[in-house]
């Protein structure tokens, strides 16, 4: 099988390790499942998350991390060829996706200096970047919105890494992508294509990272808003993890095309779940 595990709420909760899920996944890894991690957080690096997931017994190689950050470089790599240089609003973790891939990167940082030293419009001061790829920028600035809203203004083409409009910390609810996307999208008056969960395009690049199609996935989340959806979006079968932000009576009165595959309330469940889904292929 393939499994898609998403990260935060389902293998960790914050800073602390979800009891059992990393010895499930490295159990189905022995017995041949492919295990992809796909997170809609932007900020960091792929690699990044190696020595965190190795602590806790979890199976991991960098390669089957991809982030909405790595999705959107495979995705440009894959299908925007011509699209060379890019302006990134984001943290640091996006710029070297998408160096990695081989994109000329332009920050917002360097970008709005430069329009506001030079009285240029954001579009030059970008150097007339392709297009404007945006996530998750803890820095993020007005002068950083106005540039980026000035190049898709311009023309550049407008990519969003994804568009959750909060982002869980241990201090509470902060800003996420979606809403830098929003400000940026309100400025322009142009809606990008977004590319992380609940769109198909994340769970599309994860696949194919081992050689597979995301319809033939089970994608293990804690949000039917953005994991749930985005494997329906793909025809993939879903397991709906209450170990996160969202609870069993989120299920309640949902109709029956929105529902997950399965439920587990923890490892055990998840384990039992998965040689259920693994028996029975078809649906
Ligand atoms: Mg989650």
């Amino acid at each position: 099988m393939l499994l898609l595990v998403d990260l935060d709420g389902v293998v960790y909760r914050g800073a602390d390790p979800v009891p059992g899920v990393a010895d499930v996944l490295a159990a189905r890894a022995k017995a041949g499942d492919d295990i992809v991690y796909v997170t809609n957080n932007s900020m960091h690096y792929r690699a990044d998350y190696v020595t965190r997931l190795s602590a806790m017994g979890a199976p991991i190689e960098p390669e089957h991390v991809v982030s909405s950050a790595r999705a959107t470089a495979l995705y440009l790599q894959e299908h925007e060829p011509g699209i060379r240089r890019i302006l990134v609003v984001g943290a640091g973790g996006l710029e070297r996706e998408m160096r990695d891939v081989g994109l000329d990167v332009v920050t917002s940082g360097h970008a709005a200096t430069r329009a506001s030293q030079e009285a240029i419009d954001g579009y030059e001061a970008a150097g007339r970047p392709d297009a404007v790829v945006v996530g998750l920028d803890p820095q993020v600035t007005y002068m950083r919105i106005a540039v980026a809203a000035d190049a898709i203004r311009a023309g550049a083409r407008f990519i969003a890494t994804n568009r959750d409009p909060v982002y869980p910390t241990e201090r509470g609810l902060r800003p996420g992508s979606g809403s830098i996307v929003a400000a940026i999208e309100a400025a322009c008056g142009v809606t990008p294509l977004s590319i992380g969960k609940p769109a198909p395009l994340l769970l599309e690049q994860a696949a194919r990272v081992v050689g597979r199609e995301a319809g033939d996935a089970v994608m293990i989340g804690d949000s039917l808003a953005t994991d749930v959806a985005a494997a329906r979006a793909v025809g993939a079968r879903s397991v709906f993890m209450l170990t996160g932000v969202a609870g069993r009576e989120q299920l309640d009165g949902l109709p029956p095309e929105e529902r997950p595959t399965a439920v587990a309330a923890n490892a055990d469940e998840l384990a039992s779940v998965l040689e259920q889904l693994a028996a029975d292929p078809g649906r």
